[in-house]
């Protein structure tokens, strides 16, 4: 009888339950998490400056902040120990720093050294530079001053169909992309080139979107297609993760952009039986975390 009764209970609760689905691939990627564990461990040796917002999320800014890290704009202070964070800078700022005497801690992901690397060495050779990614990001805004060549940046296919007149006149065209880029809209804007830019150019693709987030950007794709409702959590200012909510939302019309747990709008979830969450490269662990919770408590 005991067992009987606990089954039927089981079977309600779980009827009643909303199944959630997590990213594997959502939070802090490799290059963020060691941006961040590295500040902490220079902030506990003494004073420390970091150029920039470490990452684009202000939860982590504000730790960091406690922690003793203080944010400056431009690099001021002589003599001083500041961080390079994982967007990378503009080349002129390692100068910069030489001359002053500070000591950079450099933590520029990886991944982005290789694209400074590639453009500088492509553009030397002559090669017409396009980048695809965000004008303004600090991030392009590195890549561009690596390049010695003429550059053009493109934010979407739009804008490259502006300019390819002026580009099929190019020899050697480099195309290469803002590690967070969209990975279809990369594919379409290389698809095209091929097209348009006759056998005389000599086109080279490299495709440098990093893989943590090919990764999540496909997964999102994936969660999206399978859920009725899906949570992106991450700051607004957060490129990549401003490109899975666009993703998202293609699949599944239900998408919130929510920078905190906190902000979820319950009303817009209610009955729905499955949840999606997906967070950008910048988002702690601790956020989804807190995002399942609030759900579960909720009841939803
Ligand atoms: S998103 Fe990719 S390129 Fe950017 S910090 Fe993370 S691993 Fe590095």
């Amino acid at each position: 009888m005991f067992s009987f009764i606990k089954k039927f209970f089981t079977i309600i609760q779980k009827d009643i339950k909303m199944e959630i689905i997590i990213g594997k691939n959502a939070g802090f990627c490799y290059g963020v998490k060691r941006a961040v564990d590295n500040a902490l461990i220079e902030a506990k040796k003494g004073k420390v400056y970091c150029l920039g917002d470490i990452v684009h999320n202000k939860n982590v800014v504000n730790n960091l902040k406690e922690s003793g890290i203080e944010f400056i704009n431009d690099i001021q202070q002589k003599n001083s120990t500041t961080i390079i964070r994982p967007h990378g800078e503009n080349k002129i700022v390692y100068k910069k720093a030489k001359e002053m005497g500070i000591k950079l801690i450099d933590l520029t992901c990886p991944s982005v050294l290789k694209i400074h690397g590639i453009v500088s060495q492509y553009s030397k050779e002559g090669y017409y530079i396009i980048i695809t990614g965000k004008r303004n990001h600090p991030e392009v805004l590195g890549i561009k001053s690596y390049v010695q060549s003429n550059c053009i940046i493109i934010s979407n296919i739009e804008e490259l169909y502006e300019s390819i007149e002026e580009i099929s006149k190019e020899k050697k065209v480099l195309l290469i992309s803002q590690t967070t880029y969209n990975s279809k809209s990369f594919k379409d804007i290389a698809n095209f080139l091929k097209e348009r830019l006759n056998g005389d150019t000599d086109l080279v693709i490299k495709n440098t979107i990093c893989l943590t987030t090919e990764n999540r950007q496909k997964e999102t794709r994936e969660i999206a297609q399978k859920v009725n409702a899906m949570i992106i959590i991450g700051d607004k200012k957060s490129s990549n993760t401003t490109e899975l909510y666009n993703i998202a939302l293609n699949y599944c019309a239900n998408t919130q952009f929510i920078p905190n747990p906190e902000e979820i709008d319950l009303d817009k979830i209610k009955g729905i039986k499955k949840i999606g969450i997906m967070a950008g490269a910048s988002t702690p662990k601790e956020d989804i975390h807190k995002a399942k919770e609030i759900l579960l408590k909720n009841n939803y």
